[in-house]
Order: structure tokens, then C-alpha cells, then sequence
């Protein structure tokens, strides 16, 4: 089926401004209000403007398509993404026609435009998607090497299973918020000192993680597996995932069953899901696997997405600096195998369940993916703009996180996920 939407050759009759994330090839969702008007409905990026998808399909724009207004006037995505993967992509498509340049249907009445467009700063984005379960991968393998070698043994950072095994972990999906919901810092037990007993405070070192997450539609029956091949007709779209990590707490806990409280006090995402289809220009190879993969984690076909990332930290009341720069198409493992993996023993995935990444570092320094890498192991410093250093994220810091897709001079961005860290109290 055509993507029409991704023609590069489109130009929209809104004007977009010099490296927008969001030009006519990108159109992604997101649940917002305007500071007029409290209701949340579905909104899709254009520019600088945000387009009422609710007041599109009042006014009788997405009449040949599956879905009513009433879809669209919800808290979430969720309804519109129950619609499947065909429905929302004949819903991108059709969005992209009616805001084309050659397209008057729309584009010549005023009265219409004035209901329907606003611009993105009269806008407050929401949580765009009601989460049902939460899954942190670990498929970056510099980052999984990196944690080696600072938790463990550097002789073998890699564990035995991770060239076999997308590792993955079920988090908590209660507490993923909304980008720039600002947050405590946690409180918890961590052991400094490997010869004194374990003490409770603050958590001393906080940290990001920059990782990406798929969002996915409604999967198949308990017992049944979804293929690397179907993979791609369960993935609705992707968003910038920061998800915070208490590293002292990570690392008196994690024995023996993983991460849990030093993960699950607060994860944020950006406001806008940028559709898979939008992003299957930038598309590449990923590394070599070996050792040779089970058959169901076997792929055909560039399966790996070309992402631009970066972090950076912001004090309060001063400049922000950049302190990595990485790319998502540094996964050992990709969506498919994940979601491949994730389904092989027949759990079954439903509509709005969210799969991060993991951290995603990239093969030098300079683009590892959170400041335990960066600072390794807090051994050393990053310089900020304002004179002072960073080793893990201090009180009032606020951490930004930026990523787009670029090829042939269109832009697929994501616009950004920001959080301020406040005192714990
Ligand atoms: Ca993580």
C-alpha cells in the first residue's frame, strides 16, 4: 500500500519554517488543548501550528475514512490507533492531501482554517498515549558493554545471553509522564561503601537514559506470536523516551532481579508519535549479528532507523550544552526482533503498550547515552556553558532531549522531551 504522505516532492500551503521537525512528510499525533479551550483531542503537527484533527473530521474533511469526530475528541490516541494500521495511515494520507499546496478544498476557507489550525505556543501537549504496559529493552550494545565493565568484570561486560537475547525488562507504566513534567528526585536505600551497612537519602546519583520508544497497536490473542516480518503492522510510531535511572539505588537493588525503583519513579515522553510509516525513508542496516540469531529473531530487509540524537543539560536560570550526541541506528537489535522476541512465548501486546529501547550509546565517547557513561562511573566532569560541572544531574538541572531523521533534504524530527528535576522532599 502507497504511503502517499512521504512523496518528498510536497509542499503544504502552511508555511514551515527552516529545519521544522515537522513539514508535510512528518504529520505526527499527539493529544493536546488549547489555553482557550479545555478539551483534549487528537492534534497533528504542521510547522509552527498544530491541526484539530476533531474539528477536521467535524467539518465532514475525513468523511471517506473509519473513524467518526468522536474519535478524535478523546484524552488519548488509543481509539484512533484501535483503528489499525491501514485506517491510520489512509488518515495520514488524507491529512497530507488536504494540506498539499495544490489542495483548495480546505485551503480557501478562512473560516474553516480559523477552527481548525493554532498555533503550537497556544497549545498544552498531553500524555498522548494511555500506557498499558511498559517494556525497557537493553539492545544498545555499547551501553550494555560500558555497564559491564563499570558494574561488573570489563573481561566479560557482555553476559553470556546478550547476543541471543533481545533483553528486555517490564517496567511500570504508572509513571511515565508528560515532557516537561517536573519531578522529585528520589529518595532510596543505596550502599556507597562496599564495607558499611547500606544508608537511606536523596538519591546522590541521578541520571537520564536516551533511549527511543515504539508505541504499539493492538497485537494478536494470548499464545499467539507476532514474526519479525509482521512486526511492522504492529508498530504505530516512535517518540524520544528519557528514562530516568537513581544509579546508586540501581546498584544495591539490581541483584538479583533487575532494576526497580531506581527505575520506575518517573520516565517522560515527547509529546509528539512520529508514525513508523513517516519514518520508513530512513530506513538502514543494522550491525552484523553473530552469533547467528534463533530464526524467529532473523530479518529481512533494512529493519534499523537512521535518528539523530542528542542530550543536554540546562542549569537553572542559564544556557543548556549538548553533552552527547548518538543515533538510534546503533541498536544491536531492532522493533522487530523486539516485538518478534517479546511474543515468541505468546504474551500478547495490546494497543498503546510502549517499548523503550534502552539506552542508546553510540561506539565512542562523546556519544554515549546517559552521564554513567559520560562521566563513567562519575571518574570524570563535563564542562557546562555557565563554569560549573556535571558528573550526574543536580537539583533544578533541566535535561533535554532532541531527534530527527534527515535525507534528501527532508526533516522527520521529533521536537523534543524536557524535564526539570526538583529537590527531593
Ligand atoms: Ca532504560
Amino acid at each position: 500500500m502507497n504511503i502517499t504522505a512521504n512523496n518528498p516532492l510536497l509542499k503544504s500551503w502552511v508555511s514551515i519554517p527552516e529545519n521544522s521537525d515537522f513539514p508535510i512528510q512528518n504529520l505526527p499525533f499527539g493529544i493536546f488543548s488549547t489555553h482557550s479551550e479545555n478539551n483534549k483531542r487528537v492534534g497533528v503537527a504542521i510547522g509552527n501550528k498544530v491541526i484539530d484533527i476533531y474539528q477536521l473530521a467535524s467539518f465532514g474533511y475525513l468523511n471517506d475514512l473509519e473513524f467518526t469526530a468522536s474519535d478524535f475528541e478523546q484524552d488519548f490516541l488509543n481509539p484512533m490507533m484501535l483503528k489499525g494500521k491501514v485506517a491510520t495511515r489512509n488518515l495520514r494520507n488524507r491529512i497530507s492531501e488536504l494540506f498539499e499546496i495544490s489542495n483548495t478544498e480546505l485551503q480557501n476557507n478562512n473560516e474553516h482554517i480559523q477552527q481548525i489550525l493554532f498555533d503550537q505556543n497556544e497549545c498544552t501537549m498531553h500524555l498522548p498515549v494511555k500506557i498499558g504496559d511498559y517494556t525497557d529493552f537493553y539492545s544498545s550494545e555499547q551501553h550494555a558493554f560500558n555497564v559491564g565493565c563499570m558494574f561488573r568484570d570489563p573481561d566479560n561486560a557482555l553476559l553470556p545471553n546478550w547476543k541471543h537475547i533481545p533483553v528486555g525488562y517490564h517496567g511500570r507504566a504508572s509513571s511515565i509522564v508528560a515532557s516537561g513534567t517536573p519531578f522529585r528526585r528520589p529518595k532510596g536505600q543505596q550502599k556507597p561503601n562496599a564495607e558499611e551497612p547500606p544508608v537511606f537519602g536523596p538519591c546522590k546519583l541521578l541520571d537520564f537514559e536516551l533511549e527511543m520508544a515504539f508505541i504499539t497497536f493492538e497485537g494478536k490473542e494470548l499464545g499467539e506470536q507476532i514474526s519479525t516480518k509482521e512486526a511492522d503492522d504492529y508498530i504505530f510510531g516512535m517518540c524520544l523516551f528519557n528514562d530516568w535511572s537513581a544509579r546508586d539505588l540501581q546498584k544495591w537493588e539490581y541483584v538479583p532481579l533487575g532494576p526497580f525503583l531506581a527505575k520506575n519513579f518517573v520516565s517522560h515522553i515527547s509529546p509528539w508519535i512520529v508514525t513508523l510509516d513517516a519514518l520508513e525513508p530512513f530506513r538502514t542496516n543494522g550491525p552484523v549479528q553473530d552469533p547467528k540469531v534463533f530464526p524467529y529473531l532473523e530479518y529481512e530487509g533494512d529493519k534499523h532507523i537512521d535518528i539523530k540524537l542528542e542530550v543536554s543539560i540546562q542549569p537553572e536560570n542559564s544556557k543548556e550544552t549538548v553533552v552527547t550526541k548518538s543515533n538510534y541506528k546503533h541498536m544491536y537489535w531492532n522493533m522487530n526482533q523486539q516485538l518478534a522476541h517479546h511474543s515468541i512465548n505468546g504474551c500478547n501486546i495490546k494497543c498503546g503498550d510502549t517499548m523503550a529501547s534502552g539506552t542508546i550509546s553510540g561506539p565512542e565517547e562523546g556519544s554515549f547515552g546517559s552521564m554513567l557513561e559520560i562521566s563513567w562511573a562519575g571518574s570524570k566532569s563535563v564542562a557546562m556553558a555557565d563554569g560549573s560541572e556535571r558528573k550526574f544531574i543536580q537539583d533544578n538541572d533541566t535535561v533535554i532531549m532532541r531527534g530527527f531523521a534527515e535525507k534528501d533534504g527532508i526533516r522527520v524530527g521529533f521536537g523534543e522531551v524536557n524535564a526539570k528535576v526538583l529537590p527531593a522532599n
